[in-house]
């Protein structure tokens, strides 16, 4: 195929805004898929999303951002689709904004436009002052009934470069997207750059080094069909003996082995932004557990594994996610999946340590704090990473919701009107306010009709501290956290009281464990910061009545008694090092 004949392009828009609709409708006009086929969304349907199961959910969502810049990194131009009725949202701004500088042909388009409730006119003004995108031939369709769907190819065509590269250069592959497939292994979607690939090709990663043989390559049409090859300008599919979907790196660049190519710019391998301990409720389940947290990342390259040992809760391991709803969705697999009962810590940010001799380390646990002597004589400071937030939200909710981004440490960037009723706002915030039910908040805070996106800004300064939990006086390393000093009373206060709390249910295994060894002594809760005490709780020792059985009479004999029990205490609380059975940890981390 000529490269001139070829469009490369990307649809996208908030969720639920109508890709997947819109994708099929494409489909159905360019004769790939049969329109009596089936009423629901054959992409979505395909291989990638099966393999995915249940992360299909995650799509369109923040977390993934990393990975729609870099399927928009194989395209020469998109399609951004607006919902009529609900006008522009945050993943729209936040969309086209990765669109933009990727310096993409963008073309609006309206979708929904048989909905009631349907704005067009408030719509595309909205598009066209918020994105400065020309507007005057903007096409209105519903991707549902198929209305004016018909109009976007030509413009398409129009308005969209062709790929501009040559077959007769050296072969340039650029990997976009891999998922796990259980018969074939790893599949790679690439984007062929310069040159040629070829079944039985020996290509290289310019990123790990390592070498691999092309099993099988072809183009998704929409399912994967072989075609012996892909030339410069194509987008296709390619297997070669990948083991697992963590060598298929996002951004990476592929070369024939005997001749290199300088990789293309912007790679970065995927990053965790949220760790979080994993342990198995019952220690029993540890090997079975360890084998479905193989499995599962297997086929989910974005997470990061290692082995984590903790005092508490015994051998577990440190995952990182790319977001709070990745780990969720992670979480849900391995309960629904692999039938796995698991206690995920609270989740931490990675944290930066900056040391005096130049270097710099990143820790992604509250056990790898520095220790207060490394933290005057070694380091010269700590830092956070931030993100841009967009939040927009009908003018009503703004002063909640800029309660909401203060209390966040979020300082405003931005504040404008994107037409009468609706505001547009960008903060920016540290990450670890975000991981914290920020979106519930906002949601509940807004009735739900404010939407947010965020993007990374880097690191910056902060005056972070490592918050301990002490039961008996004794740190319990599962329940540590960082946090910014600003946070420490509030918080210290809330996780102390919540430990002592009914409710939670955590201080009826106090009780439980005091009852069964029968001891009688106290249990103290603080939280602390080094070895300053930020919160106290005490749950009272269960009194044995001593002194039921000398009613009346002997008064001396009953105070002796007191005393004797009283000293016994005192032993008790000596030797008395509470341990909690897993499930109390369960209970008071689940719910955050
Ligand atoms: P995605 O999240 O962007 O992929 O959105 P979907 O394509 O899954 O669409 C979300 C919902 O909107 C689905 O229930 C669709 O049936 C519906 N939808 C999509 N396009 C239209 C449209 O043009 N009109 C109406 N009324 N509903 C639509
Ligand atoms: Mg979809």
């Amino acid at each position: 195929i000529p490269a001139e004949n070829i469009r490369n392009f990307s649809i996208i828009a908030h969720v639920d805004h109508g890709k997947s609709t819109l994708a099929d409708r494409l489909l159905e006009l360019t004769g790939t898929i049969n329109s009596h086929h089936s009423h629901s969304q054959v992409l979505d349907k395909l291989t990638v999303e099966r393999e995915r199961g249940i992360t299909i959910k995650a799509q369109g969502h923040v977390d993934f951002n990393y990975e729609v810049s870099r399927s928009l990194a194989a395209c020469q131009g998109t399609i951004l689709l607006v919902d009529a009725a609900q006008g522009l949202q945050a993943q729209t701004v936040a969309n086209f904004w990765l669109a933009y500088n990727q310096e993409l042909s963008i073309i609006p388009v309206v979708n929904k436009v048989d909905l009631p409730a349907a704005d067009v006119e408030r719509v595309t003004k909205q598009i066209q002052s918020t994105f400065e995108l020309d507007t005057t031939n903007i096409a209105l369709i519903s991707a549902k009934t198929g209305l004016n769907v018909d109009k976007i190819l030509p413009n398409v065509i129009e308005k969209i470069p062709h790929p501009t590269g040559d077959v007769n250069e050296s072969l340039k592959a650029f990997l976009f997207d891999s998922w796990y497939d259980t018969y074939v292994g790893v599949v790679c979607l690439m984007a062929i750059v310069n040159g040629k690939l070829q079944k039985g090709d020996k290509i290289v990663s310019a990123h790990s080094g390592n070498k691999y043989e092309v099993a099988d390559i072809g183009i998704m049409h929409p399912e994967q069909v072989p075609t012996g090859y892909l030339h410069a300008g194509q987008v296709g599919y390619v297997i070669c003996n990948m083991k697992a979907a963590a060598e298929a790196h996002i951004g990476d660049t592929f070369y024939h082995i005997k001749s290199p190519v300088d990789p293309l710019p912007g790679f970065e391998p995927a990053k965790p932004m949220v760790f979080a301990g994993i342990f198995p409720i019952d220690t029993n389940e540890f090997n079975k557990l360890d084998e479905s947290i193989a499995k599962l990342t297997l086929n989910d390259a974005s997470v990061s594994v290692q082995k984590e040992t903790s005092t508490a809760l015994g051998q577990g391991w440190r995952i990182g996610f790319l977001g709070t709803l990745h780990m969720d969705v992670f979480q849900q697999r391995l309960e629904e999946e692999y039938d796995a009962n698991v206690i995920i810590t609270q989740p931490t940010v990675p944290y930066k340590i900056i040391y005096r001799d130049g270097a710099s380390k990143l820790i992604r646990n509250p056990s790898e704090f520095p220790e207060s002597n490394e933290m005057t004589h070694k380091i010269i400071e700590l830092q956070e990473p931030m993100v841009m937030v967009t939040v927009i939200a009908p003018e009503e909710y703004i002063g909640s919701i800029m309660d909401l981004c203060g209390s966040r440490r979020g300082e405003q960037l931005e504040y404008n009107y994107l037409d009468e009723l609706r505001v547009i706002m960008r903060y920016s915030m540290p990450l670890a306010e975000i991981v914290t039910d920020f979106h519930d908040d906002l949601k509940s805070r807004s009735s739900g009709y404010a939407s947010f996106d965020y993007e990374d800004m880097g690191y910056q300064p902060s005056d972070i501290v490592k918050m301990n939990v002490l039961i008996n006086k004794k740190p319990v390393d599962a329940l540590a956290a960082i946090l910014h000093r600003s946070q420490v009373s509030s918080i210290g206060r809330e996780w102390a009281k919540k430990l002592n709390n009914n409710k939670t249910k955590t201080k009826n295994y106090f009780y439980l464990k005091i009852s069964s060894k029968r001891q009688l002594y106290e249990v103290v809760i603080q939280t602390a910061i080094g070895g300053k005490v930020v919160a106290r709780e005490t749950i009272p020792a269960m009194r044995k009545n001593v002194t039921a059985k000398c009613y009346g009479g002997d008064v001396t004999r009953k105070m002796k008694l007191l005393e004797k029990q009283k000293e016994g205490k005192k032993k008790m609380k000596m030797i008395g090092n509470i341990e909690l059975p897993q499930k109390a940890f369960y209970d008071f981390l689940s719910k955050r």
